[in-house]
């Protein structure tokens, strides 16, 4: 039952690629981040009231006002980040823990930043429960980053931010990637790219438009 829930979930993500390939500029996602998406359970990361729509391509909410990302835009985003074995990422908004076990299961450590304290808590006795044991979670504003662990191979940012936070950009290893919706909150964002390069000069790729809930505690220290 859960095996053909998964693969039709599968089924979903790989025709939405393929509806929207024009903008992110391929047909489909790494293998590899089809595999992880394939290996974990989302019906443990929704609330036993959406349990029946676990495997649906669509958001669902995971209480505090918060949700739970559409499963497309949890591949898109893990695939945009280019993860490899030996990564360190840094999360900012863990939510239900979803997002955050699916980087888990591609790179070497995971870091992840919640700001409602009760959803921080729940998500980290879930991921403790499901056995990952390469993810550290707190609660705090994600805004600042995590400096005590940069610098990061990769950053993402699972809530809309009205501008890109210059703490993340700082903490961004060179060769390093951003992922972040920028936008308006509660209305419109666009998926935004930040690649760091050797030399340490960004360049900004816009590639889809999104809607998150938004990013809290914003410093505007705009760059
Ligand atoms: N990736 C999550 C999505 C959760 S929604 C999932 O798949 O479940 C976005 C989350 O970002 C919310 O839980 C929200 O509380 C959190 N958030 C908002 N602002 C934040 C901030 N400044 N720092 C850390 N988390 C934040």
């Amino acid at each position: 039952m859960k095996d053909r829930q998964t693969k039709r979930m599968l089924d979903d993500i790989e025709s939405e690629v393929r509806y929207t390939r024009k903008m992110i500029g391929k047909d489909a996602f790494a293998k590899k981040v089809m595999k992880a998406m394939a290996n974990v359970p989302r019906n443990e990361f929704v609330p036993n009231s959406y349990r029946d729509a676990a495997f649906n391509n669509g958001p669902l909410p995971i209480g505090h006002g918060q949700t739970i990302s559409q499963p497309y835009i949890v591949a898109l985003m893990t695939d945009m980040l280019e993860i490899e074995d030996d990564d360190t990422i840094l999360e900012i908004g863990t939510g239900s823990g979803y997002q955050t076990a699916i980087i888990a299961e591609l790179c070497k450590q995971v870091y992840t930043i919640e700001y409602i304290p009760a959803l921080a808590d729940m998500a980290k006795a879930r991921l403790q429960r499901l056995g990952y044991d390469n993810i550290e979670a707190i609660s705090g504003n994600g805004y600042d980053g995590w400096p005590e662990h940069a610098p990061y191979d990769g950053i993402i940012v699972t809530a809309a931010a009205s501008h890109i936070p210059k703490p993340l950009i700082e903490q961004l290893k060179p060769g390093g990637r951003l992922v972040i919706p920028v936008g308006r909150p509660h209305l419109y964002q666009e998926l935004t790219l930040v690649e760091k390069d050797e030399a340490g000069e960004i360049t900004i790729k816009e590639v889809l438009g999104v809607a998150f809930v938004p990013l809290q505690g914003e410093r505007n220290e705009y760059i």
